[in-house]
């Protein structure tokens, strides 16, 4: 597996497999790998010959700089971790590499899909998570690149910035892995305290529960969330950051429960803010049988 730092190598690594007609598959991450990570890899080395993994945790996305310095780190187990997977090529670059004159003054914005869930309450986070995928995708020049559905807004905004922007990348959203209880693996349940952690199956519960009113036929929104919110507030540790009911298309407020409906939360347990979503269908309106 070859690690590298800089721009230079990284470039000449991805030109010599270009040459050799080489298809890539590039996954970027922020480190503090865990099994979901692991399933883009292994998703992009079936669909590509070779596998690129970018480690950088992004300054320019984070509104919070106590939860950009409190980002769990740990390379030589990340790197582990990629070798055990089978990665062709770890990219991890320094800030200086990515922003060599500091910050950009440059700021990406798809005012729609950007106007609800974390757009609304993580200002600045989508134009950072643009900016540095913009750049990563110009350094890497993957033919496809994946991302996890666990973050959904982000997924689409990825995918809208490709087709918008002509990038010559096929985007793949991959499902999201979870921990046995169905808490969704993620980066951040390594700060949650041992009774955090237990609280925080409410919300995979809680998508249990979304499931049996919306196949029950609750289509009002206002209903269905303060039924949902009610069930996750059962815990005092619990700050409700959003529950929203959208198109998964456009990710615009659904009027009413009805077709496909994407139910979003952000969940504070103690300081730990968690995201996660689920796919409703009303399989009576679509003409799948
Ligand atoms: P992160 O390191 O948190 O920025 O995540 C890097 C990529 O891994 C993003 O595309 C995430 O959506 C994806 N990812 C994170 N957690 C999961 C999960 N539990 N299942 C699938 N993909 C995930």
């Amino acid at each position: 597996m070859i690690v590298c730092e800089t721009r230079e190598e990284l470039k000449s690594r991805i030109f010599n497999w270009k040459k050799e007609n080489q298809t890539i598959g590039f996954a970027p991450t922020m480190g503090y790998l865990h099994a979901g990570h692991i399933s883009l890899f292994e998703t992009s080395k079936s669909k590509a010959d070779k596998t690129v993994v970018s480690i950088f945790v992004n300054p320019t996305q984070f509104n919070d700089p106590e939860d950009y310095l409190k980002y769990p780190l740990d390379l030589d187990g990340d790197l582990k971790k990629c070798e055990e997977a089978g990665v062709d090529l770890v990219f991890l670059p320094k800030k200086e590499t990515i922003y060599p004159d500091g910050n950009p003054d440059f700021v990406m914005f798809q005012s729609g899909l950007q106007k609800n869930l974390c757009g609304r309450t993580r200002p600045n986070h989508f134009e950072g998570v643009m900016l540095v995928v913009s750049k990563l995708f110009h350094l890497v020049n993957p033919d496809f690149a994946f991302f996890g559905r666990k973050d959904y807004q982000q997924f689409r905004i990825i995918e809208e910035m490709v087709r918008i922007l002509d990038f010559p990348i096929q985007i793949v959203g991959v499902p999201t892995l979870r921990e046995k209880d169905g808490l969704a693996m993620s980066s951040r349940n390594v700060r949650l305290t041992e009774k955090e952690r237990e609280n925080a199956n409410l919300i995979p519960r809680m998508f249990t529960l979304a499931e049996k009113l919306f196949k029950n036929g609750e289509k009002n929104p206002k209903v269905f969330h303060e039924i949902l919110a009610d069930f996750l507030l059962s815990s005092s540790s619990v700050k409700i950051d959003y529950i929203e009911t959208v198109d998964p298309h456009t990710l615009q407020e659904k009027l009413t429960l009805d077709g496909e409906v994407l139910l979003a939360v952000a969940v504070f347990f103690g300081k730990t803010r968690l995201i996660d979503n689920e796919l409703l269908r009303n399989f009576d309106s679509e003409n799948i049988f």
